[in-house]
C-alpha cells in the first residue's frame, strides 16, 4: 500500500484528536527515521523529547528482548526483579525516596496530586485543599493533570475539572505568593515548561518557591516529564539549581519508548501521604516497562550522556543563536541542554512542513515556536545538518 493510502485508512479508524504529518513511519536507527518509501529524515523530535538514546539501540532493544522471553507483566500484588532494579536506580539517580511507577506522564501527575492532598489531609483533616499551578503549564490530558494545565482552551469542554486549583505566572513569585491561602497544600510546575513554550524556571523563582513552600507547609511538585532524564544536562533539571522537589513526576525518556512513568517523592512525604489501598494501577511498574527504565539508566552511564548533552547543548545553543541573529523572523531564543526553542514572529508550520521537505523532523511548541528535542545521542555534526535546513528554510520564508 501507498502512504496515501495507509493514511486514509487511519483516518477512517482513528478518532480525529490528531493534525498529524502526512508520513507513515517503517524504522528508525541512531538519529534517524525512516518512512515507508524509505525516505530518511534527521529527527530532532525524538517522538516528543522521548527516545534519549536514539532508535535502535542495540543494548536497549537485547535488554527487553530477553524479558518478553522471560515475563511481560505480573500484578503489583506481587514483586518483580525489573521493579526493584529500576526503582533503585531511579532513587539514585533522581536524589528521590520513594518511586511509583505509572504508565504515563499524565498518571505520574494524578499520583503527585493525590500524594499532596493525601498529606494535606492527613496533617488538618479538611478536604478543601488548594493547589497552585501556572499559567501556560501542560501536564497532561486526564482530568486531574488537566485541572492544573494552565491553557483555557485545553480545560474549557471538560469542566468541571478538579476544583481548588488557582492559577500564577510562571517566573514570578510575588503572583505565586497572592494565590496562597491557609489551604494551600501544593505548587505545581515544570521545570523547564515544553508545550508552553521552552521556558525554563529562573534559580530565584525555584529558589523563592522553594523558601515559601517550606515556610508555609505547601509541598513543592516538580514536573520533570519533558525536561527531566538528561535532557537539559543534570539528571534532572532541578539539580542545577539545587532546589528540590518533594514531589518530582518523570516520564517519556524514563522508558525511552516504552510506556512508563513515574511520581517519586522524599521519604517524609511518603510517611505521611498515600499508604495501602489508596493508589495503584494494573500495568504501572511491570517487568517489561521496568527492565526499559533499568536499562535506560544504565546506558545513561555507560555512554555518558549527560557529557554529550552539555557539550552538545553549548553548541546547539551558539548555532541557534547565530540564526537568530541572521533572520527578523526569529523573535527570541531560548532553553538549556538539547531543550531549545525559536520564537517566531509568525506560525512555525510552515517552516516544519519545509523541513520535513527536506528530510528534517521538527516540532512546535504553541503556534509560534520551534522547538529542539533531539535524542541526547546527537553530535555537533547532526547539529550543523540540522542547522543548514533550518537556514534555508528561513532563507525561503523571507
Ligand atoms: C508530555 C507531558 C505530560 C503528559 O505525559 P503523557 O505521557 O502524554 O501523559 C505531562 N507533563 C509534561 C511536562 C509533559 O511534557
Amino acid at each position: 500500500m501507498s502512504m496515501k493510502e495507509y493514511i486514509d485508512e487511519a483516518e477512517a479508524a482513528l478518532l480525529h484528536t490528531y493534525n498529524r504529518y502526512q508520513i507513515v513511519w517503517d524504522r528508525g536507527d541512531g538519529m534517524y527515521m525512516y518512512d515507508i518509501e524509505g525516505k530518511k529524515y534527521l529527527d530532532f523530535v525524538a517522538g516528543i523529547a522521548v527516545f534519549a538514546l536514539g532508535y535502535n539501540n542495540k543494548a536497549y532493544n537485547d535488554a527487553l528482548k530477553a524479558q518478553i522471553d522471560k515475563v511481560i507483566h505480573t500484578s503489583n500484588y506481587y514483586y518483580n526483579i525489573p521493579a526493584i532494579e529500576a526503582a533503585k536506580k531511579l532513587k539514585k539517580v533522581s536524589g528521590m525516596d520513594r518511586i511509583f511507577f505509572t504508565n504515563s506522564g499524565a498518571e505520574a501527575v494524578e499520583g503527585a496530586l493525590k500524594a499532596a492532598r493525601k498529606y494535606a489531609f492527613l496533617r488538618d483533616g479538611r478536604t478543601d485543599h488548594e493547589i497552585i499551578a501556572m499559567n501556560h503549564s501542560f501536564h497532561g490530558r486526564t482530568m486531574g493533570a488537566l485541572s492544573v494545565t494552565g491553557n483555557p482552551h485545553y480545560r474549557e469542554a471538560f469542566e468541571p475539572l478538579i476544583g481548588n486549583v488557582r492559577f500564577a505566572d510562571f517566573n514570578d513569585f510575588e503572583s505565586v505568593k497572592e494565590q496562597v491561602t491557609d489551604r494551600t497544600c501544593a505548587v505545581i510546575f515544570e521545570t523547564v515548561q515544553g508545550e508552553g513554550g521552552i521556558y525554563p524556571a529562573t534559580e530565584a523563582f525555584m529558589r523563592q518557591v522553594r523558601a515559601l513552600c517550606d515556610e508555609r507547609g505547601i509541598l513543592l511538585i516538580l514536573d520533570e516529564i519533558q525536561c527531566g532524564m538528561g535532557r537539559t544536562g543534570t539528571m534532572f533539571a532541578w539539580q542545577r539549581f539545587g532546589v528540590k522537589p518533594d514531589i518530582l513526576t518523570s516520564a517519556k525518556a524514563i522508558g525511552c519508548g516504552v510506556p512508563v512513568g513515574a511520581f517519586m517523592m522524599t521519604e517524609k512525604v511518603a510517611q505521611q501521604s498515600l499508604t495501602s489501598g489508596d493508589h495503584g494501577t494494573t500495568y504501572g511498574g511491570n517487568p517489561l516497562a521496568c527492565v526499559a527504565v533499568s536499562k535506560v539508566i544504565d546506558l545513561f552511564e555507560e555512554q555518558d550522556i549527560l557529557a554529550n548533552v552539555n557539550e552538545t547543548g553549548v553548541y546547539l545553543y551558539e548555532k541557534l543563536e547565530a540564526l537568530t541573529e541572521k533572520y527578523d523572523h526569529i523573535k527570541a531564543h531560548r532553553g538549556i541542554g538539547l531543550m531549545q526553542g525559536l520564537e517566531c514572529g509568525m506560525s512555525v508550520n510552515e517552516i516544519i512542513n519545509r523541513a520535513i521537505e527536506k528530510g528534517l523532523l521538527l516540532i512546535n511548541a504553541g503556534a509560534n515556536i520551534i522547538r529542539f528535542i533531539p535524542p541526547l545521542i546527537v553530535s555537533k555534526a547532526d547539529v550543523d545538518n540540522m542547522i543548514e535546513i533550518v537556514d534555508a528554510c528561513f532563507a525561503e520564508q523571507q
